[in-house]
């Protein structure tokens, strides 16, 4: 959704044309810079304008959209902290407008801060009850607090008011099948994370749990140079046919981030998964936490699962010898093909392959060139730089050359 909002043109209470710098030239100049999408100036005239009127509603209603524009721009550039700071100054500008409510709410859930965005979408619905932005977005808030029923109380309403609001039946539906799963589960929260499983999960499995968990919290936020995102983060402990029913992946999926880690304990005879397999399962999904913490969805999927295997294990002989095989056989992917955030469905080999080539190539820049390479590819993703443009912003390589040096790895 977009929150340019549109400016009130006409200012008649002020207009008293003839005296030079009147509030209404400063209002007017403002329209004009806020057209041309120079916000801060915009701001600036609008802010001149109330010094003079101070309780002008139309001044007020240009300055909060000025402010929102602004925050636009600098969310776009992945400025969030920033776009959150206009924001504030735009509702106590216009505190009966519920729009840059909404917008901080949407920032805050892009952050991770759900509590915050909760409190401030609640306030943009007590404005304008009905609001259905308000009401998704809080939904989504909700449904991220693994609230569930709170979650599906919001989205229901929406699409009773609009039901072909895009993309929100298959998120409700979604969400209805994992409550009915997870409905007698039992919370537990640790320092970060806020467990979510079976009743019947013994305590010393929860626990060691939680331990592998804040380990991973640790150590993966300390290779990344320090990035620790803000709490509780949603894990999600299931059986591994409850894991199967509620997120309807295939049987080789080990675990998955949806938003919330989810992780089967268990393998498909009911034998708890030994210590090993799940420190590495939920390593992995853990990086992609951090990964979605910096750059939102703007990773390619090569850079994002080749930090979650390099972070989570390590590159075994017995891995280049596939890939060897692999390169023969010429099944072999270019990064361009594994570079959509999403890779779209292909058989388990194939996968395999793919994820093999992720996992080398990461290895390889990262013992090559370490944290601060990688910190910055990760900003200029975040900022929107395309993919490629900043592997050769930050590494000198295009994909070709990259891969070619990475196969040499294998030789
Ligand atoms: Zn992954």
């Amino acid at each position: 959704m977009s929150f340019r909002g549109y400016l009130i043109i006409v200012l008649c209470m002020l207009g008293v044309g003839a005296v030079a710098q009147s509030p209404a030239e400063y209002n007017n100049r403002g329209i004009e810079a806020y057209d041309a999408g120079n916000f801060d100036f915009a701001i600036t005239w609008f802010e001149r304008a109330l010094t003079q009127a101070p309780e002008n509603a139309t001044v007020r209603r240009n300055l909060c959209n000025a402010r929102q524009g602004a925050a636009d721009v600098l969310a776009q550039s992945g400025d969030f902290a920033s776009a959150v700071t206009h924001l504030e100054r735009a509702i106590a500008a216009d505190p009966a407008n519920p729009s840059p409510l909404v917008q901080m709410g949407a920032y805050y859930l892009r952050l991770d801060m759900v509590s915050q965005a909760i409190r401030r979408l609640e306030e943009a619905i007590e404005l304008k009850p009905g609001h259905l932005d308000a009401h998704e977005l809080l939904g989504e808030a909700y449904y991220r607090d693994n609230d569930l029923p709170w979650a599906r109380a919001q989205w229901e309403y929406v699409l009773r008011m609009d039901p072909k609001r895009p993309g929100l039946r298959e998120r409700y539906d979604k969400a209805f099948r994992e409550e009915s799963i997870e409905s007698g589960f039992k919370k537990t929260d640790s320092s970060h994370f806020r467990l979510t499983g079976p009743k019947d999960l013994p305590h010393h499995v929860r626990n060691r749990i939680i331990r592998l968990l804040e380990d991973a919290y640790r150590e993966i936020g300390r290779k990344f140079g320090g990035v620790y995102p803000p709490g509780p983060i949603q894990v999600i402990l299931y059986g591994a046919d409850q894991f199967s029913e509620a997120t309807q992946l295939d049987d080789h999926v080990g675990a998955v981030y949806d938003g919330k880690i989810r992780a089967p304990m268990t393998d498909k005879d009911g034998q708890w998964l030994p210590e090993d397999e799940l420190r590495r399962r939920l390593a992995h999904e853990y990086v992609h936490v951090v990964v979605r913490f910096l750059a939102g969805e703007n990773v390619p999927w090569w850079l994002n699962e080749g930090l979650a295997e390099t972070f989570s294990g390590d590159f075994t002989p017995a891995m280049a010898e596939t890939l060897r095989a692999a390169r023969a056989a010429g099944a072999l992917f270019s990064l361009a093909e594994l570079a959509p955030s999403q890779l779209r469905a292909r058989n388990p080999e194939a996968l395999r392959i793919a994820y093999l080539q992720a996992h080398l190539t990461v290895r390889h820049l990262w013992d090559r060139f370490g944290q601060r390479r990688l910190r910055d590819m990760m900003s200029a993703l975040a900022s929107g730089t395309p993919a490629e443009q900043a592997l050769r912003e930050n590494y000198r390589r295009t994909y070709d050359t990259l891969l070619r040096e990475v196969l040499e790895q294998i030789n």
